[in-house]
């Protein structure tokens, strides 16, 4: 592939964050490129919970989540390591979908409108000469105005990793399963070291995801079925799961080395936007949201550049400082909130406080989550 006409945008990374964004941009007549190392659809390690924050704006996109028969998630229980639990209601609520499903159907939405997607193709490099990009894939070279990083939490070879060593902590493992569970309830079961969250998501199937520390997978032989079996299964709720569930992939899903901090929103001549830009603990269940989120704030930043509206340095200058509104504080918050998580005192004394001051659990789960956006 070589491409002499330079293209309006190139996207490093086809997530969420990074279909999403193509999608506005190119439904704006602009000429804009996806770049994604895998081939749609695909699975993908995450909760698969979404906020209701982003229900509209998937919608406006052209994406007819109401017409997919989604679970429609209201209530979140809590267990500590010995099983006791309490319960909320989840104010804003969530649905459930598989970004095998998610993914792939905003990847065809993405091609639809005239985005171009490139499947199975890694960026190797991307370097600023002048005014214009040259991105370097395994595909060839391309040249682009403007360049956005959406190639999630852990930053690619061709990147400063200034992050390395704050990263590289937990390690998340995901399942999809038949079992027994309500469709509107959302649990999150804690453990040594980490938690596991089940919910319902597409095709009558459940999704189960936890997170622990990289320390405990070693402390159990490096072996995932270990880790479950003298780990996990203490809490009584989930031993019942692994006892009685249908497990549906022949083996668990796994991604180490992951890190969960704001990085910043404007790195290395790029804008940056989902989980390069910062990921949020998982147990507040919208990482998807930020990064639909931001991809629409960015949409229209760059639409002003790319109309001459604004120069590229106000662009930069108003994108940070709309994305540290919107989400540096929800990022904190998070980072904070997994603290009180995984360990077998205090999590049992925060729960008990917790369930006995409702208003305080749903203010805390409240301040996770943003606004509804279209
Ligand atoms: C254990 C766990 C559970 C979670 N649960 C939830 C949840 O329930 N709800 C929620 O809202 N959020 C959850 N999250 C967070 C959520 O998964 C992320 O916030 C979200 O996936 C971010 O989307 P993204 O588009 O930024 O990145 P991603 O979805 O990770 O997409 C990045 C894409 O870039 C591609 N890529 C990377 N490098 C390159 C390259 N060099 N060239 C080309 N392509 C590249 C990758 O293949 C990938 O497809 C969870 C996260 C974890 C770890």
């Amino acid at each position: 592939m070589d491409n002499n006409q330079p293209y309006d945008c190139a996207i490093v990374g086809g997530g969420l964050a990074g279909l999403c964004l193509s999608i506005q941009l190119a439904q704006k007549n602009f000429r804009v490129v996806l770049i994604e190392k895998n081939t749609y659809p695909f699975h993908k390690v995450c909760g698969e919970y979404i906020s209701m924050e982003s229900w509209d704006f998937l919608e406006n996109l052209g994406l007819s989540l109401s017409r997919m028969n989604l679970p429609q998630i209201r209530k979140l229980h809590v267990t500590a390591q010995n099983g006791f639990q309490i319960a909320s209601p989840l104010d804003l609520g969530g649905f459930g979908i598989s970004r095998y499903t998610l993914d792939f159907e905003l990847s065809k939405l993405s091609k639809t409108v005239g985005v171009v997607v490139l499947e199975q193709c890694k960026v190797q490099s991307v370097v600023l000469q002048d005014d214009l990009y040259v991105v370097e894939t395994s595909q060839g070279k391309m040249n682009a105005r403007i360049v956005c990083g959406a190639y999630g939490k852990i930053d690619p070879a061709f990147m400063e990793r200034e992050n390395a060593n704050k990263e590289g902590g937990y390690v998340a493992v995901k399942y999809h399963l038949k079992t027994d569970f309500p469709a509107d309830l959302i649990e999150l079961h804690n453990f040594k070291d980490g938690y596991c969250g089940i919910s319902k998501v597409d095709h009558d199937t459940f999704c189960m995801c936890y997170l622990t520390t990289v320390k405990n997978l070693q402390d159990n032989n490096n072996d995932i079925k270990t880790l479950e079996k003298n780990i996990l299964r203490k809490n009584p709720a989930l031993d019942r799961y692994f006892s009685s569930a249908t497990f549906l992939y022949d083996k668990p899903l796994a991604i180490s080395k992951i890190g969960f901090q704001k990085k910043q929103a404007y790195r290395q001549d790029m804008l940056m936007l989902g989980d390069a830009a910062g990921a949020i603990a998982p147990l507040c269940g919208n990482g998807m949201s930020i990064g639909m989120c931001a991809s629409k704030i960015l949409a229209h930043y760059i639409t002003d550049f790319l109309h001459g509206k604004i120069s590229k340095q106000e662009l930069i200058k108003r994108y940070t400082n709309e994305w540290n509104a919107n989400f540096s504080m929800r990022i904190k918050t998070g980072f904070y909130l997994q603290k009180l998580f995984g360990k077998r005192l205090t999590t049992l004394w925060a729960l008990k406080f917790l369930g006995r001051s409702p208003r305080i659990l749903r203010k805390i789960i409240s301040l996770t989550h943003g606004q509804k956006f279209s």
